[in-house]
């Protein structure tokens, strides 16, 4: 029988939850789910000065926005617990003590001077620096002395010399590393805490991982993992290494290229199946053309062999175009929720308000629909609905307010509106109409004017909708604001 599937998502919890673990997480995710498996979580809070509690509800609160649920791991438990490195520390100990009695790994007593002191020399002799094993050999005098000054030791790895290490690797194919290269490394720090690398291979083999889908930023590290899983007798995982996520510009991914934290595309109002969508395309491509995918479709397309090698860009237009797929389709009810906490912010809306209120405010919103690609944008779409102050956009604009025929068209359609019993798009189109005919005007000498005096732009939103959301009180006062600053006279 095949191996049951096991992946995991492994965050150190030490800052905002980034895309690009939004990422790894998802491909661990549509992995699992592809293949009948488990997806693991895990909390790496190793680093304890950066590790905190904040950082892990909020990529908590980001997995379960996207839809990304782990089946084993933090909160929800499983066999091979507890979920979190800090909990494990009595486990770790366990086999620090048997690679001590092997001889696999020893005590080092280098003082953090004396190992800046080694590292300044090799690159000064333009060698690569690392460890070059001064403990490796302490006689029992040595330690002893070392212990008396009151020295904190460290636990090191022996890096057996001249092996070939290779890592099979999902993405790239065999990857082979020298262990010449790596010196002696630390697996657990003078504060007794093990490193990420000595306690990444200890969780993922007790928690029976099959497959490490990660970034490609731990390649480097990969080896290192690999001599650990020897030493310790563990079978090795599958490796995945997905690649690197850069801006357009070809740069790696940073705060200039616009917002790198999963929460930030949640503020401004992305919608999660849209993210989603998005970040599965972000290095995975499917065998089609298909840009657009339900959940069902991303997991039944998904393969590790369609990850690419090469950089991901990631392409904020592209982004918005997917995610503005999602919000056409939302229902109006939809829609609308995801405006409010735009609207709110804007100050167009507040926490209470009347019925005949978020009606019209509904309407508003919903004007905005086939124009934006998520919430922010909604309340800046709208923005003119919530206030009577505006300029014109350019003189082009105010010159065709000086248009001869202006006034007649002005006095025609204020006469028009005042006749309506009921007043929407129809009934105001069918005044366009009146307007049109009886001056005997193109349309675009009826509309334009209007459409500048009423907004101070050119273009915008369909006019006839526009009228009935401002009303003909304040309708008349844009419009006959705009003529008295342009010096036009309606009598
Ligand atoms: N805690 C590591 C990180 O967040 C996990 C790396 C791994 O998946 O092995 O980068």
């Amino acid at each position: 029988m095949e191996k049951e599937v096991r992946v995991r998502f492994a965050p150190s919890p030490t800052g905002p939850f980034h895309i690009g673990g939004a990422r790894s997480a998802l491909f661990n995710w549509l992995y699992a789910r592809k293949m009948g498996g488990k997806l693991i979580l895990r909390i790496e809070d190793t680093d304890l000065e950066r590790s905190s509690k904040e950082s892990e509800e909020n990529i908590k609160a980001a997995l379960k926005w996207l839809g990304i649920m782990w089946d084993e791991g933090i909160d929800v438990g499983g066999p091979y617990g507890p979920y979190k490195q800090t909990e494990r520390l009595d486990l770790y100990r366990k086999y620090t003590d048997q690679l001590l009695a092997d001889g696999k790994a020893y005590y080092c007593y280098c003082t953090d001077e004396e190992l800046e002191a080694e590292r300044q020399e090799l690159m000064a002799h333009s060698q690569m620096p690392r460890y070059m094993g001064k403990c490796r050999h302490l006689t029992q005098e040595q330690i002893e002395a070392y212990q008396k000054e009151g020295r904190k030791p460290t636990v090191r790895f022996r890096v057996p010399a001249g092996e070939q290490i290779v890592v099979h690797d999902l993405v790239r194919g065999d990857v082979v590393f020298e262990s010449d290269g790596i010196g002696d490394f630390v697996i657990v720090k003078s504060d007794g805490i093990p490193t990420y690398n000595y306690a990444v291979v200890i969780d993922d083999a007790l928690m029976q991982i099959t497959h490490v889908i990660r970034a490609e930023e731990h390649l480097s590290n990969t080896p290192r993992q690999c001599l650990l899983y020897d030493a310790l007798g563990f079978e090795k995982p599958v490796f995945g290494h997905i690649s690197l996520i850069l801006g357009k510009d070809r740069s790696k991914m940073s705060k200039r290229h616009g917002a790198t934290a999963v929460e930030q595309y949640k503020k401004l109002g992305y919608t999660s199946a849209g993210l989603v969508n998005f970040l599965a395309l972000l290095g995975w491509s499917p065998n089609s053309e298909q840009e657009i995918f339900t959940t069902e479709e991303l997991i039944n397309a998904f393969s590790m062999d369609h990850v690419a090698k090469n950089p991901a860009v990631f392409d904020l237009d592209k982004l918005n175009w997917i995610n503005q797929q999602y919000v056409r389709k939302l229902s109006d009810e939809d829609f609308f929720a995801l405006a409010i906490p735009h609207l709110q912010a804007a100050g167009f809306m507040a926490a209470e308000e009347t019925e005949e209120r978020v009606a019209w405010l509904k309407k508003v919103v919903l004007t905005s629909r086939a124009h934006v690609s998520y919430g922010a944008q909604i309340a800046e779409f709208v923005a003119m609905y919530f206030t009577d102050e505006f300029t014109f956009e350019n003189k082009e604009a105010e010159a065709v307010l000086c248009e001869e025929t202006v006034p007649q068209v002005m006095k025609m359609l204020e006469e028009e509106l005042e006749k309506l019993e009921v007043l929407d798009a129809l009934t105001v189109k069918a005044v366009f109409k009146r307007v049109q005919k009886a001056l005997k005007l193109n349309g675009k000498q009826v509309f334009m004017p209007i459409r500048i005096a009423l907004t101070g732009n050119q273009h915008g939103p369909e006019l006839a909708e526009m009228i009935p959301l401002f009303g003909l009180e304040r309708t008349f006062k844009r419009i006959n604001a705009s003529l008295k600053k342009a010096g036009v006279s309606i009598e």
